[in-house]
C-alpha cells in the first residue's frame, strides 16, 4: 500500500491526489456542454482524485453583462460592475453542481468569497492576496466535488465582491492549485494547447508539448491569449504545473513547468506571438518618475518603455487602458500623442539565452519584407518589435518559418 493510501485511510479506492480542473467559457457554453464537464469532473473523482472545478461564465455571458452595464450607464460604478459580472461564474457552478448530483455524486458550488479567495480592493482588476482554503478542504474531505466560481474574490478591506480582470478564471484555478497543494492545474479550453504562433495567422503553427514558466510569461504578456498573464506568474511563483488542453478531446495538451535541459537543447525559439491591441504613447513635459507613478496609480498596465535623450518618453499600454492613460496624461499637464496603428511581433524562446544571432536574424527577416521596426524591446528570452499594424501577419508568418518552427525539427519536447 502506498504512503498516500495509508495516510488518508481510504479503503479500496487509491487516492491519486488533488486536481484543479478549470473550464473556460466555450467549454461550459450551453447546458449540454456543462453536462459533459460534470461528467469529466465525476470521472476524475471516480478515478480516485479529490476534484476542484473552477468554471468560467457560460459562453459570452461576461461580455453581455459588460454591455448591459454600458447600456445603463456610460461610466458604471466599479463596485457595482463587479457585483454584476461576477454572476456569470456562479451560474455555471450552480448548474454544474446540479448536473453532478444527477450523476449520483456530491458537489457544492462556492462563490469566490465562500471559497476563501481574498483580494485587494481594485475593482475589475483585483489581485489575490490570500487564499483561505479551509472550506474547500473540508468539502473535499467529505468526498464532495467542489465547484469554485472563477474570476472573483472578496476584498478583505471593504468586504465587497471583486473580479480579477478578463480571463481571470485561469488565475483563480492556478492560485487555488497552489494554495491547496494540488498535483496539477488542468486548464480545459477550446484549443489543443499552446501553439508556436496563433494558428489563425500561421497555418503551420504547431502545439508545443512543454514550455517553461518564463517563456509562457513572455508569450502571455505579448499576445498569446490562452492564459491570463497573472495565472502564469502564480504558477511560476508557486511552482504549479499547468496543463493546457482541449475540453473536447482526451489528447494531451501543453505543459507549463520549470525549465529543463531538454527544453533548452531542442529549439532555440519556441514561439512567435503578436498583438494589435496596444497603443503607443509619446509624452513630453514630464519626468519618467512622475509619469509612471501616475500611470501605476491609475492601474495602467505599461509594457514597453523607451526614454530618449530628447526628453520624450515613449510607452505602450493595452487598448483597454486607453481612457485611464488619457486621463492621467491630461491631469499631468503633459504634451502627448498616441498611436493606434502599431502592432507588436515577439520572438520568444529560452534557448535564445545561449544562442547569439536571434536579433540579427529577426531584423534580417523583417528587412527582407521591407518592414522597419519602430520600437525594439528585449528580455533575455524575447525580442519584440513594434511595427505597422498592417504588416503584423506577414511578419509573424515569415519569422515563424525563418526560425524553423514550420518544420518537424522544432517539435520540442515531444515524447
Ligand atoms: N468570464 C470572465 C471573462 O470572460 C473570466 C474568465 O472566463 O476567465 O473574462
Ligand atoms: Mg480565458
Amino acid at each position: 500500500m502506498s504512503e498516500t493510501e495509508h495516510h488518508h485511510n481510504l479503503g479500496t479506492v487509491p487516492r491519486l491526489g488533488t486536481v484543479v480542473m478549470k473550464f473556460g467559457g466555450t467549454s461550459v457554453g450551453d447546458p449540454e456542454r456543462l453536462k459533459l464537464v460534470a461528467e469529466r469532473l465525476v470521472a476524475t473523482c471516480e478515478a480516485g482524485n479529490r476534484v476542484v472545478g473552477v468554471l468560467s461564465a457560460m459562453g459570452h455571458t461576461t461580455d453581455e453583462l459588460v454591455e448591459l452595464a454600458h447600456e445603463i450607464s456610460p461610466n458604471p460604478d466599479p463596485r457595482e460592475m463587479d457585483m454584476l459580472i461576477s454572476v456569470g461564474e456562479r451560474i455555471s457552478c450552480a448548474l454544474a453542481a446540479m448536473a453532478i448530483h444527477d450523476l449520483g455524486h456530491e458537489a457544492i458550488s462556492l462563490t469566490g468569497s465562500q471559497a476563501g479567495i481574498v483580494t485587494d480592493t481594485v475593482h475589475t482588476k483585483a489581485k489575490i492576496v490570500a487564499i483561505r482554503g479551509k472550506r474547500i478542504q473540508d468539502a473535499l474531505d467529505k468526498d464532495k466535488i467542489v465547484l469554485v466560481a472563477g474570476f472573483q474574490g472578496v476584498s478583505s478591506d471593504s468586504l465587497d465582491v471583486t473580479t480579477l480582470g478578463r480571463g481571470g478564471s485561469d488565475t483563480t484555478a492556478v492560485a487555488l492549485a497552489g494554495a491547496i497543494g494540488a498535483e496539477a492545474c488542468e486548464i480545459y479550453t477550446d484549443v489543443d494547447g499552446v501553439f508556436t504562433a496563433d494558428p489563425r495567422v500561421v497555418k503551420t503553427a504547431r502545439k508545443l508539448h512543454a514550455v517553461s514558466y518564463d517563456e509562457m510569461l513572455e508569450m502571455a504578456a505579448s499576445g498569446a491569449k490562452v492564459l491570463q498573464l497573472r495565472s502564469v506568474e502564480f504558477a511560476r511563483n508557486h511552482n504549479v504545473m499547468v496543463h493546457v488542453r482541449s475540453s473536447f478531446s482526451d489528447a494531451g495538451g501543453t505543459w507549463i513547468r520549470e525549465e529543463d535541459e531538454r527544453m533548452l537543447e531542442q529549439a532555440m525559439i519556441s514561439g512567435v506571438t503578436h498583438t494589435i491591441e496596444e497603443n503607443v504613447y509619446r509624452v513630453e513635459g514630464t519626468t519618467p518618475s512622475k509619469l509612471f507613478s501616475a500611470l501605476a496609480e491609475a492601474q495602467v498596465n505599461v509594457d514597453t518603455i523607451l526614454v530618449n535623450g530628447d526628453g520624450a518618453i515613449v510607452y505602450s499600454a493595452p487598448l483597454e487602458d486607453h481612457q485611464a492613460s488619457e486621463a492621467t496624461l491630461n491631469a499631468l499637464g503633459a504634451k502627448w500623442s498616441s498611436r493606434d496603428d502599431l502592432g507588436k511581433v515577439s520572438v520568444i524562446g529560452a534557448g535564445m539565452k545561449s544562442h547569439p544571432g536571434v536579433a540579427a536574424k529577426t531584423f534580417e527577416v523583417l528587412g527582407e519584407l521591407g518592414i522597419e521596426p519602430e520600437i525594439v524591446s528585449t528580455s533575455p528570452i524575447k525580442i519584440a518589435c513594434h511595427i505597422a499594424m498592417a504588416d503584423v501577419e506577414r511578419a509573424v508568418q515569415a519569422l515563424h518559418s525563418a526560425f524553423g518552427l514550420d518544420t518537424e525539427v522544432a517539435e520540442r519536447g515531444h515524447e
